[in-house]
């Protein structure tokens, strides 16, 4: 087998390996359990392994990734026609004057309660990940 790619965390890893395999590239993760093990400190980083026969095109398909990995966060991002404030891409109104749209649109709360049930989702994934990520040590 040959590694094909270095992931960041445990999860990248796992979106690569399903990436491949749904490119019909049979892939395996590895170093996970080392990671998860050394906590929030990542000496060693998971990674992904496909055979030699299908390692050309898993490269192509994890050098897609990457490009897609890294433009989002740069190109994605806009800025707001009415304030000037730059708006990560995730976000389709601008939180800064949000409230003077609001006023005269009459839906200021509604996008101020949706900007939040945003916040905790992410809140709520990331605590659920790292229960994950406990219960796969303790297994072990
Ligand atoms: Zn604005």
């Amino acid at each position: 087998m040959k590694r094909v790619y270095t992931a960041s965390d445990p999860v990248n890893a796992h979106l690569v390996r399903e990436l491949l395999e749904g490119n019909g590239i049979p892939a395996v993760v590895q170093d996970e359990r080392i990671f998860a093990v050394r906590g929030s400190v990542p000496v060693v980083y998971p990674t992904v392994w496909v055979n030699e026969d299908g390692y050309e095109a898993a490269r192509a398909v994890v050098e897609q990734f990457d490009a897609a990995a890294k433009q989002p966060a740069e190109t994605a991002s806009w800025i707001c026609p009415a304030c000037g404030e730059r708006i990560d891409g995730q976000f389709t109104e601008c939180w800064k004057c949000a409230g003077a749209a609001e006023a005269v649109s009459g839906a200021t709360g509604e996008r101020k309660r949706s900007r939040l049930y945003f916040l905790i989702l992410i809140a709520v994934a990331a605590a659920v990940i790292a229960l994950l990520l406990r219960k796969l040590v303790e297994k072990h």
